[in-house]
């Protein structure tokens, strides 16, 4: 079983022997290796059983570091990136031939951020390599936002896990590419689309994929064990009967239901909130006795569009 701790030497040491580490970032804990040696992202992809046409996320130390993997930098994203950075966002860009294959799923772009957590930004600093670190969790399961849920699923896999507390955000980071020098959405997360429109405009949002997966849009994905099936809370316990089901909602308490098998996202109903529990809250209903998990989408602003997002892709 892995340790727990919060001793950024130790962590570095494993990781420059060449093994994966669990670390906090402010969106989800990562399972984080030295992203410049093709036999360490191979283990990322094997111990989280990803499918290697869906590529992984860079973490960098900094804006000044982007150099350093890729070719081009447009305006927009030097705009984005000197506001948001570090923060939960996730830029799309051509890649150098340093970045191996296998982490961009042979495109010819490789995805890349600053993560806002102090901790991830101490390690990253002490290393000479950037960090490939996609969520640590098995592939297509909840995402961990605290150090015990990387514990619990990969704990046997990581000798080492770094303790940065509960994450700040909760949800992925928005990613943001470039397409004949438009800026596209490629999945919504924890900078909402307000915040993008308000620094470089109107921006396009590709849709999930429908059917055919195309690297990095697999459609079902961040979901529980537990069957989530999404509408009117009221009109489903109507329909099924409170029996052996959970309810996860944004702030509405359900009489109909006993307490202890319903979570409200945020009581106040903010979305910011709604949005750092929506892992933890899937995570304890799915450990409850029950067979089904009744959720409503959230209203669609602000972090609301993620957390609609994952919902959607958990029930698909
Ligand atoms: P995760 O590590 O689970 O947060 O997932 C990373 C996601 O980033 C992938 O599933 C893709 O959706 C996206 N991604 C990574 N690299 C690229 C790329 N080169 N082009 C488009 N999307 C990418
Ligand atoms: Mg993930």
């Amino acid at each position: 079983m892995s340790l727990i701790g919060t001793d950024i030497q130790r962590a570095s040491e494993e990781l420059d022997r060449g093994n994966l580490v669990g670390i906090p970032t402010e969106t989800v804990y990562g399972l984080a290796g030295n992203a410049l040696d093709p036999k360490v992202v191979a283990k990322i992809f094997s111990i989280k059983n990803r499918p290697t046409f869906d590529p992984l996320i860079v973490h960098i130390p900094s804006f000044r570091y982007l150099n350093s993997i890729v070719t081009e930098v447009p305006v927009m994203a030097e705009q984005l990136a000197s506001h948001f950075w570090p923060g939960p966002l996730t830029l799309v860009l051509p890649r150098k031939d340093v970045v191996p294959d296998l982490i961009t799923s042979g495109l010819t772009t490789v995805a890349v951020r600053v993560p806002g957590h102090p901790l991830a930004l101490k390690l990253l600093n002490k290393l000479d390599y950037p960090l490939a670190c996609p969520s640590a969790n098995p592939f297509g399961y909840v995402s961990p936002t605290t150090a015990e849920h990387v514990r619990q699923q990969l704990g046997g896999d990581l000798p080492y896990i770094l303790n940065g507390g509960p994450c700040k955000i909760g949800i992925e980071s928005t990613i943001i590419g470039f397409e004949s020098q438009q800026p596209v959405i490629y999945r919504p997360g924890g900078i909402s689309l307000e915040a993008i429109k308000e620094q470089i405009g109107e921006v396009s949002i590709k849709p999930r994929a429908s059917g055919v997966v195309a690297p990095g849009m697999s459609n079902s994905h961040y979901a529980p064990r537990k069957t989530l099936i999404l509408g009117n809370i009221p009109e489903l316990l109507e329909e099924y009967g409170p029996k052996k089901v959970g309810v996860l909602s944004l702030k509405e308490h359900f009489n109909q239901i006993e307490d202890r098998y319903q979570i409200q996202l945020s009581p106040k109903g903010d979305l910011t909130e709604a949005a750092r529990n929506l892992f933890s809250s899937l995570r304890k209903l799915d450990a409850m006795p029950i067979t089904h998990i009744f959720a409503e989408l959230v209203p669609n602003h602000g972090l609301g569009w993620a957390i609609n997002d994952r919902f959607q892709r958990a029930a698909s």
